[in-house]
């Protein structure tokens, strides 16, 4: 596969549901991943990443940038409290957003930076233990109070179980989002970003059919 392709199959996803052509932005994630890949992914003009970890986009991400324009990178993973700082100076949009207190950090962090990434709150909508995200029944109330600390929340991001239908998941999610009248849906990977684009999906998370298999932890 590569960019190529899957840019390809989101078109035709797109096509297929009755949507506009570009009105799903495909994230291409680029964790893990050896640098001369991303370069490539880079050099073919794509501008749009995402990573799962603070740590390791700090250590990778200020070098693209001076060599390239208009990254826009997303942070796709788990975030401690103490690493929000730092997580708003690198990302454009932060997919991960779960929970009260980081809540309360990003808003008092945007008041102090005058500016704040794009928010996605992460739901558990297979409301697995193991699993970040704030639960189905609790969604409404914590956008609520996302709000109304002016917290700019761009919309929902869910990771379905790996052992159940995905579409149930994206349905899910696309309901939850609707009622809360918010538009962005992050949903949708290498094996089910086609599905998620279906269900309205407007940031699918593409890896490994991009990139390649990631090499084993
Ligand atoms: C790694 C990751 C992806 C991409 O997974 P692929 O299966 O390689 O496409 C998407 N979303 C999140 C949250 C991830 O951690």
């Amino acid at each position: 596969m590569g960019l190529a392709e899957i840019s390809d199959r989101i078109a035709k996803a797109e096509t297929a549901a009755g949507r506009e052509n570009g009105s799903v932005k495909l994230i291409a994630v680029s964790k893990v991943q050896p640098n001369a890949r991303v370069e490539a992914v880079l050099q073919e003009g794509h501008r749009c990443f995402g990573e799962n970890r603070v740590q390791e986009a700090a250590g990778k991400w200020p070098a693209f940038r001076e060599a390239f324009d208009g990254i826009d990178l997303h942070l796709i993973g788990p975030l401690q409290t103490n690493k929000a700082r730092q997580s708003f100076e690198l990302f454009q949009s932060i997919h991960s957003l779960d929970r009260p207190k980081l809540a309360k950090t990003f808003a008092r962090l945007a008041q102090e930076m005058g500016t704040c990434p794009e928010i996605f709150i992460q739901v558990n909508t297979g409301e697995e233990p193991q699993k970040a995200g704030v639960l189905p029944a609790d969604t409404d109330a914590f956008v609520a109070e996302c709000q109304a600390m002016d917290l700019p929340i761009r919309g929902l991001m869910c990771i379905p179980p790996i052992e159940e239908e995905a579409a149930l998941h994206f349905a899910l999610l696309a309901k939850i989002a609707a009622r809360n009248g918010l538009s962005g849906l992050s949903m949708g990977m290498s094996s089910d970003f086609e599905k998620a684009i279906a269900l309205g999906a407007t940031h699918v998370r593409v890896g490994s059919a991009i990139f390649g298999e990631r090499a084993p932890a």
